[in-house]
């Protein structure tokens, strides 16, 4: 836990304890309901102006990319096992990935799993794997559907997909949350369709962010890789300039957050799921990202936590919302 944080705690987890230091943002945002604390960090309700935004943020994305003609398709927030397993998440990102178990057993099992819940014990072992993946990312569910539907038309696919995600990162800054919405557009085609379309939109999205009145950074990144390889997979993706990040300022005394992320993934999709290109060859992938809880959070930090006095520029961009 961080130590600059920790005065967040209680109300993170929905105690009434405060403390005699200036609030954090996250307090400030508990203290005005447009975050509902759950008990478990990063895990929030939201208010109707906090979606309010959101929604706004989320029509904006669309009409961001409305030249794309763009696919629209939405998932449950949840994969199952085998595409999963086929995504190699576990590779990457062990730390991150969070499952779904039930009980499945009998009356005899029923009795168990009461019985360590009555004598406060731990009773999760008594479930079991439902073959049901919480989202990592919301692109994920795309790549199976499209490999299934054969060789891609000669101009490649462009899909639309908004979902929350799931990521093991409790955390007390409200920007890292375990579930949170994603709005991708991605492009599976040729490796020059998927550059051109990633320039595009680190273009766009700046413009966009620009409107919004938030100050920002483009800069290169790379994605949490796990463990020791983990660093060399890391080192690489960075060298490549296989991912950009868009960051704002937002936590208290912090380094910028990452916003949206523009992202290459060369062929490692489309060799993972078999997505051929018109004249056969694997196809290439990228996705631009926008995270719809930060882009919020930065719209509350740096025009107040009253969406009805920010400034008039910024409503319209949003949609007069
Ligand atoms: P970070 O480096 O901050 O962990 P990331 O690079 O892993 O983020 P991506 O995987 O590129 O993020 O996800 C795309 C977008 O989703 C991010 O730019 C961000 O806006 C949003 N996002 C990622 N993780 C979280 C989170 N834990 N809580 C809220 N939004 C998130
Ligand atoms: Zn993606």
């Amino acid at each position: 836990m961080d130590a600059q944080t920790v005065t967040a705690d209680a109300h993170a987890l929905g105690g009434a304890g405060g403390s005699a230091a200036a609030p954090t943002f996250l307090e400030q945002l508990i203290e005005a309901g447009l975050l509902i604390p759950s008990g478990v960090l990063g895990l929030y309700g939201r208010s109707e102006t906090f979606e309010a935004i959101a929604e706004s943020l989320n029509r904006m994305v669309k009409r961001l990319g409305e030249d794309h003609h763009a696919e629209t398709l939405r998932f449950p927030p949840a994969i199952g096992q085998h595409d999963f397993e086929t995504s190699e998440y576990l590779k990457s990102f062990p730390q991150l990935a969070g499952t779904i178990h039930s009980f499945c057993g009998d009356d005899r099992g029923h009795r168990r799993l009461l019985a360590r819940l009555e004598d406060k014990e731990d009773w999760t072992d008594q479930q079991q794997p439902t073959g049901v993946v919480l989202t990592p990312a919301a692109c994920y569910p795309v790549y199976p559907v499209i490999a299934r539907r054969g060789p891609l038309p000669p101009e490649g696919k462009i899909i639309n997909v908004m979902s929350y995600c799931y990521r093991h990162e409790p955390s007390l800054e409200p920007t890292r949350m375990q579930l949170f919405r994603q709005h991708e557009f991605v492009c599976i085609g040729s490796p020059e369709q998927i550059i051109a379309f990633r320039e595009m939109w680190m273009g766009r999205g700046q413009a966009a962010v620009q409107a919004l009145g938030l100050p920002m950074e483009l800069d290169v990144a790379n994605d949490p890789f796990f463990g020791r390889g983990g660093k060399i997979v890391a080192d690489s993706q960075r060298e490549l300039k296989l991912k950009f990040e868009l960051l704002i300022p937002v936590n208290d005394g912090l380094g910028p957050t990452a916003c949206m992320s523009f992202n290459y993934h060369m062929d490692h999709f489309g060799a993972l799921w078999d997505i051929r290109t018109a004249d056969g060859g694997t196809a290439h992938t990228g996705c631009v990202g926008f995270g719809i809880e930060r882009l919020t959070l930065a719209l509350l930090k740096h025009h107040g936590l009253d969406p009805a006095r920010w400034p008039q520029s910024v409503r319209d961009t949003l949609g007069g919302q």
